[in-house]
């Protein structure tokens, strides 16, 4: 576990025990040795991150420090760091966290990432959003299998223990990417 993405808000004007739990975890992932790639932001929560980590001495990587630049090789070079991280963890975001939360979740369901998805629950932050996955697999959008994409935590302390315990994804994941008919998926 040498370096992990963190996906998370840019807003400033959130509540204090979310921009906590981001200073706590760029303090947890520094102390367990982790290089943290992010979003480069100063504000909000990403800001809060990196002075956890450069607190305790970690090392921080920032992705996108002039995103609007140059989008297209931010989008690029987002892509590449996520498949180079050892793990992705989302805090509490917008929907430039959602949207590279979904992202590090469809690459794995399709067999490009393999690597644990650590979820932190800040306050039940993303219920609706945890509901609403669970609804895809209710309804067949979504495999049973894929909802042991994600995992979720209530706090950054729990990240690196669900980091370690998080059971491998299979290397033939794009084989159960598409959810089929049961009748086909049994003979296939
Ligand atoms: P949001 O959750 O919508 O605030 O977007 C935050 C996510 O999008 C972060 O994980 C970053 O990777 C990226 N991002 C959004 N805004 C910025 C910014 N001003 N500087 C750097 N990264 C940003």
């Amino acid at each position: 576990m040498k370096r992990i993405c963190v996906y998370c808000a840019s807003s400033e004007q959130v509540a204090e025990q979310y921009l906590d739990a981001a200073h706590e975890l760029g303090r947890i992932l520094a102390r367990a040795g982790v290089t943290v790639v992010y979003g480069g932001g100063r504000l909000g929560l990403m800001g809060r991150l990196a002075e956890g980590s450069l607190a305790a001495e970690g090392k921080i990587i920032g992705v996108i420090p002039r995103f609007m630049q140059q989008l297209e090789d931010m989008r690029e070079r987002k892509h590449r760091m996520l498949l180079d991280s050892d793990a992705v963890i989302a805090l509490p975001g917008g929907c430039g966290t959602l949207e590279e939360l979904l992202e590090a979740i469809t690459l794995k369901r399709l067999g490009l990432y393999f690597n644990p998805i650590i979820i932190v629950n800040v306050a039940g932050f993303f219920d609706p959003l945890i509901a609403m996955l669970e609804r895809c697999v209710c309804e067949g959008f979504m495999g049973p299998e894929h909802s042991r994409m994600w995992q979720l935590v209530a706090s950054p302390g729990e990240v690196i223990a669900a980091i370690k315990s998080s059971r491998p994804w299979p290397e033939n994941a794009r084989d159960f990417a598409v959810v089929r008919a049961r009748q086909e998926s049994a003979s296939s």
